[in-house]
Parts: structure tokens; C-alpha cells; sequence
């Protein structure tokens, strides 16, 4: 079974269709860990599509402040701005997809999904101490996560953690990671809808464990297509910029 890990798309409908075209026929079921809306343009249209394709999703902090769970009173004034415009746009079916969004963790087929860390779905993990408690924790040895909207991971093996950095060069639409017996892997696929790891292309993975192997997939999309978007809906101009340079 091949699962297509979906993250942080972030209401991003032109990068998210540009990745399932390039990724057509190579997944069998696709999951999503959180914050499908906050930020972009397109909620409605996102959440759409997302509920059609996906067997499982998450809640992220985004998704949370968008439908109301949260007040995003800890969220910086632009991402607060764009939640609070976000919740405006909801069709009402659609709000309340967002606020039956079930909490990570969660666990299918043998794949662990969190949004955020493994004992907190809000917590950032970008260092391996932060990645500590998620590769111990977890029932499951391949663990996904998202929220930090940096592609790679951690992995951990006789009593070692390491720090994986695999992307997909410029030019290249894929790097794949060998997945290894009695190592634990604590994996982020990147953000589809607002990369920050320095590279503005869309960020996904595949993983198909039976073979032990995950793809890390970057692919480009009209990013002015989308500012245009964002500029017409009054968002504000520092979340429009950003996506130029994937920061
Ligand atoms: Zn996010």
C-alpha cells in the first residue's frame, strides 16, 4: 500500500492540484496531517478536495483557529488576520468538517500521523531533542508529522538520532529514503500550500513501507497565481510574499 502524506496545504488549491497531477497512479490512499485551511486563498475549494481524497485527517492549530476551537490569540497578527478571514469564507458544512477534525495522534496502518509533536499537537519539532519524545513514543516505527513546514525528519537507531535532510535537488522531482528494520523514523513531508525550508515547491511524500521506501516530493506551481489570489481577498501582504521564497 502506497499512502500519499498530505501537510499543512494551507487553502493552497493550485499547489495542491499541481502535486496530484505529478503524483497520479503512484499512491493507493492518501492521508492529511493538519492545517488544510489558514493563509491561502482557497478554503472552500481546498476542503473540497481534500475530503474527497483523503481515508484520514488531523487537526492542525490552523484548522483549530479557523472553525472557532481556537481564538488564535497566540498566533502572530497576519496568521490571525488570515484565520479570522478564513472563518468568514466557510461554507457551513465546511466549518463543521474543520471542527469534527479529530487530534493527533493517530494511527493508520501501522504509520503514526501527528500535526504538531507526539505529546503536544501545537508543539514545533525542529531539533532532534524536540523529535526525542515522537521517535520513543510512538507505537508505530514510521511516524509523520507536519506543522514546522520543513521536509525531512529524524531517525533513531541504537541509541543514535540523526538528522534527515533529504530533498529533492533543484530539477528533481524526488529523493527517496531507504526505511530500515529496528529504525525508528520520525518523517515531515513538507507543507503542499507554504514550504519555509527555503525551496517555494510544493512538499509531500509517499510512502510505501512494504517495499521500505519513502519518496520526499517537490514539485513547482504557479506561486503568482495564487498571490494574485491573495492580494484580491485582502490578505496580508507579508503571507503573500513568503511564498516566493518558501521562508
Ligand atoms: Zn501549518
Amino acid at each position: 500500500m502506497r499512502y500519499l502524506i498530505l501537510s499543512d496545504i494551507h487553502a493552497n488549491l493550485t499547489a495542491l492540484e499541481v502535486a496530484l497531477a505529478a503524483i497520479e497512479g503512484r499512491w493507493d490512499r492518501a492521508v492529511c496531517l493538519g492545517d488544510i485551511v489558514g493563509y491561502g486563498p482557497d478554503p472552500n475549494e481546498v476542503i473540497d478536495k481534500v475530503r474527497k481524497l483523503v481515508v484520514a485527517c488531523i487537526r492542525g492549530n490552523h484548522d483549530k483557529a479557523s472553525c472557532g476551537l481556537d481564538s488564535a490569540e497566540d498566533f502572530n497578527p497576519a496568521a490571525k488576520r488570515a484565520a479570522l478571514w478564513t472563518r468568514e469564507q466557510l461554507r457551513p458544512e465546511n466549518l463543521t468538517y474543520l471542527q469534527n477534525l479529530p487530534q493527533g495522534p493517530m494511527e493508520v496502518d501501522g504509520i503514526s500521523l501527528m500535526h504538531g509533536a507526539w505529546q503536544d499537537e501545537d508543539e514545533y519539532v525542529f531539533s532532534p531533542a524536540q523529535a526525542l519524545d515522537g521517535l520513543l513514543g510512538a507505537p508505530t516505527a514510521v511516524s509523520f508529522f507536519g506543522h514546522t513546514h520543513f521536509q525531512g525528519g529524524f531517525s533513531f537507531v541504537d541509541n543514535t538520532l540523526e538528522v534527515i535532510s533529504l530533498r529533492p535537488a533543484a530539477g528533481n522531482s524526488l529523493a527517496a529514503l531507504q526505511i530500515h528494520p529496528k529504525t525508528r523514523y520520525l518523517l515531515n513531508p513538507g507543507s503542499i500550500g507554504q514550504p519555509r525550508d527555503g525551496d517555494p515547491r510544493a512538499a509531500f511524500a509517499v510512502a510505501d513501507l512494504e517495499h521500505g521506501v519513502v519518496e520526499f516530493w517537490r514539485v513547482p506551481y504557479d506561486i503568482e497565481a495564487v498571490q494574485l489570489r491573495m492580494t484580491e481577498a485582502g490578505l496580508p501582504e507579508p503571507l503573500v510574499m513568503r511564498l516566493s521564497y518558501g521562508r
